[in-house]
């Protein structure tokens, strides 16, 4: 036993702990568990706990089904309890394996894994970090009926004696008890919209703290007598939900695309990886907004990227350079603006960090600066400048994945088969029905 699992064995004797949640995540992204015993933890380290690897989306086919969740000691943490009580509870993430210990291709950990491995086969380690938004309702209607917003705030608003301070307070609460860091909080645009923007991190322990963030977030909201959802764009009028996610490359203790001396201050790696991430937007979305509705999102107005193009302060863009301090250089990184809050953080960092990397290991030449508001340029300005409009539906982004080679190297055979089926099969349900917008446009006229 190594020092860590021993350290995960004393916590849940000294600390009383009477179960532990083992966690995973599967393919689309939602979270799995299974509560277990305390005395059951040393075995699930030697062995991990088998389980119907069939049952779970996306994981394996009936024939290959028996799968083992074996914990990783290094994401232990108690969970919070009530205010002021002792908690229960402890949760660690797994990673997923076969009954011959190999690694399961299906497990996002590990498509995660493997891109952080190719990044340090390169020398590089990866860091994100998130800016994480969400709408807080009155209720979750499942029926159709639209929801309603729990709050009546806007941007930065501050009214205390209202759910949304105390709930950001709360949930920010339960974040840092769980050693998440949290950068900032505050109301985002729209009534009851939030944002928490998380501390950066190396990437597959974000993926693991954006996993909690959902879950700690629905409960604190539960707890306050509201819901919260990460659908990208719950409501027509009112803008949709972002994980903007700011992306760096460090080689050892030196951030990789600060240069001093270049104009922005960004070196050669950095603009080789935003020349990747342009050149392969369109295959990456529909892993980095892989719902029918995150493309009601991805639309002219809102805030949200349109066209793969990058720019320094612009805000329409799909890359843009967070300006830092000239002594802060360890700060320099490219913020990704594509992403919505119901992506499966570990495939999304995975193909990011891929097209990325492809920049660097071919050179990609970085293209001019978008400087005007791409969203007010017409369809012919657009193509003349070069840009690249992104997917503007699921079926779109599907049809870009399916010819890349590059998202099936970094997903693998298994996930890049699996996703496809899975959602080309979501997409497909959603055309066959007739819509309001239909009824309402159409009908009394044709
Ligand atoms: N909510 C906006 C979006 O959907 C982003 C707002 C912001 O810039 O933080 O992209
Ligand atoms: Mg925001
Ligand atoms: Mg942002």
């Amino acid at each position: 036993m190594d020092r860590q699992q021993e350290f995960v064995l004393r916590t849940l004797e000294e600390r009383d702990i009477r179960f532990v949640r083992l966690w995973f995540t599967d393919v689309s992204g939602y979270l799995k568990a299974v509560a277990v015993a305390p005395a059951e933890i040393e075995a699930a380290f030697a062995e991990g706990i088998g389980f119907d690897g069939s049952a779970i989306e996306g994981f394996a086919r009936v024939y290959e089904s028996d799968m083992l969740a074996k914990p990783d000691p290094a994401t232990f943490q108690v969970m919070p309890g009530s205010r002021g009580q002792a908690s229960e509870t402890a949760r660690m993430f797994c990673d997923i394996t076969l009954p011959d210990g190999s690694p399961a291709w299906a497990d996002p950990r590990h498509v995660l894994r493997r891109a952080l491995g190719k990044a340090a086969d390169m020398g590089f380690t990866f860091y994100t970090h998130p800016e994480i938004e969400f709408f807080l309702l009155k209720d979750l209607p499942s029926d159709g009926t639209p929801p309603e917003p729990a709050d009546v705030g806007g941007y930065f608003d501050l009214s205390t004696h209202n759910v949304a301070h105390d709930f950001r307070r709360e949930a920010v609460f339960a974040l840092e008890a769980m050693g998440i860091s949290v950068e900032f909080s505050h109301h985002e645009v729209a009534p009851g919209q939030q944002e928490i923007d998380l501390r950066y991190a190396d990437a597959l322990s974000m993926a693991d703290n954006i996993m909690t963030l959902r879950h700690v977030v629905r409960e604190v909201a539960l707890a306050q007598g509201v819901h919260a959802t990460f659908m990208p764009k719950p409501f027509t009028e009112l803008a949709g939900s972002a994980m903007h996610t700011h992306l760096s490359l460090f080689e050892g203790d030196r951030n990789a695309f600060h240069d001093p001396a270049d104009p922005m201050r960004l070196s050669t790696t950095g603009k080789q990886f935003i020349a990747g991430l342009l050149t392969h937007a369109r295959e990456m979305t529909a892993v980095t907004n892989q719902t029918v509705n995150s493309y009601r999102r991805l639309l002219a107005g809102t805030e949200a990227p349109t066209a793969a193009t990058w720019g320094r302060a612009n805000r329409s863009a799909l890359v843009r350079l967070p300006s830092y301090k000239p002594n802060k250089g360890n700060s320099a990184r490219v913020e990704v603006r594509s992403p919505d809050s119901a992506c499966n953080p570990y495939l999304t960092f995975a193909v990011l960090l891929a097209a990325g990397l492809r920049g660097i290991e071919k050179g990609y030449e970085l293209p001019p600066e978008a400087e005007d508001d791409v969203w007010s340029l017409t369809d012919t300005e657009r193509r003349a400048a070069g840009y690249e409009d992104l997917p503007v539906s699921l079926g779109e982004a599907l049809t870009a994945m399916q010819g890349s080679e590059l998202v099936a190297e970094t997903l693998g055979e298994h996930v890049f088969d699996f996703f496809l089926r899975n959602k080309w099969e979501e997409f497909n349900s959603y055309r066959q029905n007739v819509t309001p917008f239909e009824l309402k446009r159409y009908l009394p006229g044709l």
